[in-house]
């Protein structure tokens, strides 16, 4: 809050804080995370893609159904921005805030990517995280966050009075327009609320603000996802690099980001097929 709170306590304040809280979602309900499901397919897989990152750009992918890829921290530590839009139709994208509500603050291994409404399905399951280990922190500060949204021009002119063009939501921007032919204003509306691949984040605790600190992650740390849909994903290497200082500007070291596509072996793919949408049908009628 801005201002001090305007209103004194009520006589029972101690009783109502200590109401215990629920868990929103029903999570045994989800959609089961079959582990020797993915640990299989993500045996003896092909590399059939390699792309990297330059440092303060972005660029667009591929990644088929039934395919996996890796973000990989090669060369030095380095944060990643990643957009998902459905291959065949850029209207179905990837939810953050869903995706938060139904795992968690920051994912890892056996959390899903879910896509907005009306698709609302997994786009992406996460199968492997080199950074799991690290957990939450002494801070509240855990890794891969859906609670930041992407560094971008209109809150640093608004908070700097500045122009910086290599904002993550500018180059994904630049990346997206690229890969599908679009023009820049139109490639913008597509670009959406990320996953702050090897960010490490959190809420204060006696504020609740967002805050950054240095990632962990070493050269050779990787997380890897398993595609549930054709997937077009545009991954960007924040101008913050570790994310530990700042943003939005080019004093902070940068490095690549490497990402790998795979593809499984296909008796290892028998009986699997790609997520089906949300088969609630009921329009938002009120009858
Ligand atoms: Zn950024």
């Amino acid at each position: 809050m801005a201002i001090p709170a305007q209103y004194q306590e009520p006589a029972d304040a101690a009783a109502r804080r200590a109401v215990p809280p629920v868990t929103v979602y029903t999570l045994d309900k989800l959609p089961d995370f079959d582990r020797s499901f993915y640990e299989t397919v993500r045996r003896d897989m092909t590399l059939v893609d390699t792309v990297v990152v330059p440092p303060r750009d972005a660029r667009a992918f591929e990644v088929p159904a039934g395919h996996l890829f890796r973000i990989r921290n090669n060369e030095g530590t380095q944060v990643g921005d990643l957009n998902l839009w459905n291959a065949d139709d850029l209207s179905e994208r990837f939810y953050s805030g869903k995706t938060r509500a139904l795992h968690a603050t920051h994912i890892s291994t056996g959390d899903r990517l879910w896509s907005n409404f009306p698709r609302f399905r997994p786009m992406a399951t996460i199968t492997h995280d080199t950074l799991d280990w690290y957990g939450f922190d002494e801070f509240g500060a855990g890794v891969h966050d859906v609670i930041g949204t992407r560094c971008d021009p209109y809150t640093n002119h608004m908070l700097t009075g500045t122009d910086y063009n290599y904002c993550c939501h500018s180059t994904l921007t630049r990346a997206l327009a690229a890969a599908k032919g679009l023009p820049l204003a139109e490639a913008e509306t597509h670009v959406h609320d990320v996953v702050n691949v090897f960010m490490c984040t959190g809420y204060t605790r006696d504020t609740n603000e967002y805050f950054m600190k240095a990632s962990p992650a070493r050269p050779g740390d990787f997380i890897e996802l398993f595609a549930e849909i054709n997937l077009l994903a545009a991954l960007s290497t924040c101008p913050g690099g570790d994310c530990g200082a700042g943003h939005s500007s080019d004093t902070a070291p940068c490095f690549p980001i490497h990402i790998e596509v795979y593809k499984p072996q296909e008796e290892h793919l028998k009986g699997w097929q790609p997520t089906p949408s949300n088969s609630y049908g009921g329009g938002n009628n009120a009858d």
